[in-house]
């Protein structure tokens, strides 16, 4: 019995790696946190009965332990309750499918016990990849990506000569803009750009890819779990997100993982590496793909993709104040209270005020998160 605990069980991650366990009799539910959704979460507990969970707000945890008293049930909250989820201790596997900086601390607890983490979670690796890669090597433990792009990746780096690794190709569809030029994107609203042409996501993440921003977080995650240089890594758009990625090696040859677009791949990879598994769903038919096409990246008009790359090659605290602006941003744009060009044009500000540290330690990245939510707090 392989057993796993899961960080934002009620997200998009979150319930498509349930129906993985649901699938496989094999995996158990050892603990699960979420933020706010306890009506999911309660249906949660009952179906997978795990030893323990966490809810972010102290008041709906005790509304939720006085729903689940028939149950045998720890419900805990905070970040308490969040460490303690990824720590407990019959896990064998950590799934950190929260979105935001948030993750950062209790993913550090959970290497520190010697679990290895199935990691959704990127701005863990974008703003403290370079104390977690080093910490997870101390203790042993593996980094399991699964984001598409990066399970790919590191699909096609399997069997491969790692230190003949040339190049990495990250595809990206491109997103619901692709071909718009800036000035046809002025009058963006919520509901266009929550529109995705491929993959069905978090909120956040659909805004992300949008702006393109959310294939830079990925060039900065990949930087750290692929350990190669920003440089390395080139962003290719593909529309038909059926090529999830790619590598080249020394010699040329290029290698990759193709597939129809649907996460629980990754996921499950994830869970079961190095084992394959039988999943359900959709196959891949080519005599029905009439066509694969690829272009460059729009980089003028999604110019949040050239200021990841330049948080990248900078390092230190920077890819902090560019993950953490954007999270803010897409937050108020969600809100309604920004337009959807601002959101770059916030990035590019709070970039260009930050004083970078070179080397921020975690308690750095934590406070650098909230300056940057200060500043943008005070100027929009
Ligand atoms: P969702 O918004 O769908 O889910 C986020 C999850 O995190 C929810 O369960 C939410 O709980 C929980 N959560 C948020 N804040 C807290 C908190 N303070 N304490 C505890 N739980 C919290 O996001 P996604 O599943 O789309 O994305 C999750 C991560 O995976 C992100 O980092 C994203 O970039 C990455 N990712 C996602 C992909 C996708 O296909 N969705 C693909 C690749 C990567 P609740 O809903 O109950 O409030």
């Amino acid at each position: 019995m392989k057993k796993i605990a899961i960080l934002g069980s009620t997200g998009s991650i979150g319930t498509q790696t349930l129906e993985i366990v649901r699938e496989n009799t094999d995996l158990e539910v050892t603990a699960l946190a979420a933020g706010n959704n306890i009506t999911l979460l309660e249906q949660q507990i009952r179906e997978f009965k795990p030893r323990i969970v966490a809810v972010w707000s102290k008041e709906k945890a005790d509304i939720l332990q006085d729903r689940v008293k028939d149950l045998q049930v720890k419900v805990l909250s905070g970040m308490d309750g969040l460490k303690e989820v990824a720590v407990e201790k019959d896990a064998e596997i950590l799934v950190t499918a929260i979105v935001g900086m948030i993750g950062i601390l209790p993913t550090i607890e959970a290497i520190k016990a010697k679990k290895n983490i199935a990691l959704a979670n990127k701005e863990t690796l974008v703003t403290a990849g370079h104390i977690i890669m080093p910490l997870a090597k101390e203790y042993g433990v593996s980094i399991l990506p699964v984001d598409s792009e990066h399970s790919a990746i590191f699909q096609s780096l399997q069997g491969g000569q790692r230190n003949a690794l040339h190049k990495i190709l990250l595809t990206a569809s491109g997103g619901p803009f692709r071909g718009k030029k800036r000035n046809e994107l002025v009058n963006i609203q919520v509901e266009d750009a929550l529109k995705h042409p491929n993959w069905e996501m978090g909120r956040k993440i659909t805004i992300d890819s949008s702006t393109l921003i959310n294939k830079g977080l990925e060039v900065i995650e990949a930087k750290w779990l692929f350990d190669v240089s920003i440089d390395q890594i080139e962003v290719v758009v593909h529309p038909q997100s059926i090529i999830h990625s790619m590598v080249e090696y020394e010699d040329g040859a290029v290698l990759a993982q193709l597939g129809t677009p649907d996460m629980k791949l990754p996921i499950q990879y994830a869970l079961y590496y190095p084992e394959r598994r039988f999943l359900k769903g959709e196959r891949l038919d080519f005599k029905k793909l009439s066509q694969l096409t690829f272009e460059k990246p729009d980089m003028e008009t999604f110019y949040g993709l050239k200021l990841a790359y330049e948080a990248g090659r900078v390092g230190g605290s920077l890819p902090t104040v560019f993950n953490a602006a954007n999270e803010k941003a897409v937050a108020l744009f969600l809100e309604r209270k920004i337009g959807y060009l601002q959101i770059p044009q916030i990035v590019q500000e709070c970039m260009e005020q930050h004083q970078v540290i070179t080397n921020p330690t975690i308690e750095e990245v934590l406070s650098i998160e909230q300056e940057t939510y200060e500043f943008i707090k005070n100027r929009w």
